[in-house]
């Protein structure tokens, strides 16, 4: 039935539509990290989730991504394509940080010579484990063509989106996409926003996503306010 829920996630509630092969993509106030052991309510972070993903995926797709993004329907809810998501995160690096910078025992902030790609399993209760490729294709979770189009269109995204950023003083740190089938194609879902990117104040240095929540620094919504208007002036 329309408007009913499909899906509730930490971020976002997935509802039904009338057309059956959409949905509509709502974001949360909800902030949560550590596999959701630390939450918190920040009143706008979904409308400005929902704003930048709009835009970041319109940037994509005007390169050639297939997006499952149709139009955004209000303020805190997109319309998508409904995909049979992979269950595969996939993390393109283009400078050492997080999780990476703490399991190599590294300082943040190395400019890696060469964009690093990463699966991991989508799976809060596993804590998402790294997976090398040939655990993707091993586990059924992607055929050996689809996890070669997962690289190339992210490869894609990191040089369109690297490049928009970088022209509103953001340096693109780190993201994590998700994708999934429409009928034989590789599509990208989910959303693309400070939650799920690492942005990074291209002269400061300045944190401008949700590492301001994990690592406590405050401030969060102004940083991403701060980028969606500056993704505004386009
Ligand atoms: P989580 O499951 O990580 O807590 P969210 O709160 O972000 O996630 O909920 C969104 C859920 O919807 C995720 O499981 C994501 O994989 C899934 N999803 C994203 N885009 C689509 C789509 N186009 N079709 C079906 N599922 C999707
Ligand atoms: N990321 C995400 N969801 C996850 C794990 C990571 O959106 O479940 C994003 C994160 O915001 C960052 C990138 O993927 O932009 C790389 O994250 P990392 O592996 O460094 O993990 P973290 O330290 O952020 O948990």
């Amino acid at each position: 039935m329309a408007g009913e829920r499909r899906y509730e996630g930490k971020a976002k509630v997935m509802l039904a539509t009338e057309a059956g092969d959409r949905l509509w993509m709502r974001f949360k106030d909800d902030a949560t990290a550590l596999d959701g052991q630390k939450k918190a309510t920040i009143a706008g972070k979904g409308a400005l989730n929902a704003k930048i993903t709009a835009v970041l995926m319109g940037l994509v797709a005007a390169g050639g991504v297939p997006t499952h993004l149709r139009r955004q329907v209000d303020e805190v809810t997109l319309e998508v394509d409904a995909l049979e998501m992979m269950g595969v995160e996939v993390v393109l690096r283009n400078v050492l940080a997080g999780s990476l910078a703490r399991r190599l025992g590294r300082e943040e902030g190395q400019v890696l010579p060469m964009p690093v790609i990463e699966f991991y399993l989508k799976d809060d209760s596993l804590h998402d484990p790294m997976l090398a490729e040939d655990h993707v294709l091993a586990l059924g979770l992607a055929s050996r063509e689809e996890l070669a189009e997962m690289r190339r269109l992210t490869g894609r995204v990191n040089e369109i989106l690297k490049a928009a950023l970088l022209a509103h003083g953001i340096t693109l740190v780190d993201f994590k996409l998700e994708f999934g089938r429409r009928g034989q194609t590789v599509v990208l879902g989910d959303e693309i926003s400070p939650d799920t990117c690492r942005l990074w104040d291209t002269k400061t240095g300045e944190k401008l996503d949700k590492d301001r929540f994990r690592r406590d620094l405050g401030g969060l919504e102004q940083a991403y306010q701060e980028v969606a208007s500056r993704l505004e002036r386009a």
